[in-house]
């Protein structure tokens, strides 16, 4: 496996790679979640393709109150991590590397990032779409492979290739959860003893909703106000928003109209989670 960490080796190594190349962009601090997207992408390319993961901080995609300065970086375990997983290449560039300090041109989407984690992280979405769009242009993959647990991310970076003819094909991957259902997550170590075990009400209430949604024809102001309830049971969780909207453009959806997704970000304590399931 090798490892690249300037800007100005990546476009060569990575175009001296045998195709279909697969990439999969990450902020490391690697789980099984990361890993289950870097076997998906090892299948994706096949025995004579190759798989790319870039393992990059985004100063770009954090507010000024986030975590960016805290956010874990044990770059010597990922990249053991993802030798084991058949990795051909990490590309870990420096911020540096990345972003010239007059940088001035940005990617930002305007519609669907106007909602849901949008709302509460104001410019997170420019940060992703700008930096995967430079990841696009670095790597310059064929497919690229991002989990549907940050599902808002997965159908703005949809829309940004469609809307700019960028030509990388988007693959969304399954959430991959502990088993009490909890979505692993790099942020999960945040969490008091306390708080983990209240964090599985929320993939537990999402569940629930979608039991009600299909046997009772429930209203969506009143799903929406029960979910919160519901997750709000945990003492500790502080519901950020918790909606029912349409998968595709994120509006707000009668849950009588299928498919629909429900979304939730809750806080606990400082750490923020996000969860969704899609009822179809
Ligand atoms: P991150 O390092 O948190 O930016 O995540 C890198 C990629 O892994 C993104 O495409 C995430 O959606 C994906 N990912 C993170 N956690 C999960 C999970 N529990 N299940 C599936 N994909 C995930």
């Amino acid at each position: 496996m090798r490892i690249v960490k300037s800007v100005a080796a990546i476009h060569r190594v990575s175009r001296r790679l045998p195709r279909p190349l697969i990439l999969v962009p990450t902020m490391g601090a690697l789980h099984e979640a990361h890993l289950a997207l870097v076997d998906h992408a090892r299948r994706l390319a096949g025995p004579d393709g190759s798989t790319v993961v870039s393992i990059f901080v985004n100063p770009t995609q954090f507010g000024p109150r986030e975590d960016f300065r805290k956010y874990p970086r044990p770059f010597d375990r990922d990249c053991s991590l993802l030798r084991t997983r058949k990795c051909d290449l990490v590309f870990a560039p420096a911020p540096a590397e990345m972003y010239a300090p007059d940088a001035s041109v940005t990617v930002n989407e305007s519609a669907l990032s106007a909602v849901m984690c949008g709302t509460s992280r104001p410019g997170h979405f420019g940060g992703v779409c700008t930096v995967v769009t430079k990841l696009f242009n670095l790597v310059q993959p064929d497919s690229a492979v991002f989990g549907e647990k940050d599902f808002q991310q997965l159908v703005i970076l949809r829309r940004m290739v469609r809307d700019l003819d960028i030509p990388v094909r988007i693959v969304g991957h399954p959430t991959i959860r502990e088993s009490d259902g909890l979505a692993l997550s790099s942020r999960n170590v945040y969490l008091s003893a306390e708080e983990r075990t209240q964090a599985p009400l929320i993939q537990q209430t999402l569940r629930e909703a979608e039991l009600k949604i299909r046997t009772e024809a429930v209203r969506r102001e009143a799903l929406e106000k029960w979910m919160r309830r519901r997750i709000e049971r945990g003492s500790l969780a502080e519901v950020d928003y918790v909606v029912a909207v349409d998968p595709e453009t994120l509006q707000p959806r009668e849950p009588t109209r299928l498919p629909v997704l429900l979304a939730a970000a809750v806080f606990f304590g400082a750490t923020r989670l996000i969860d969704n399931l899609l009822v179809e």
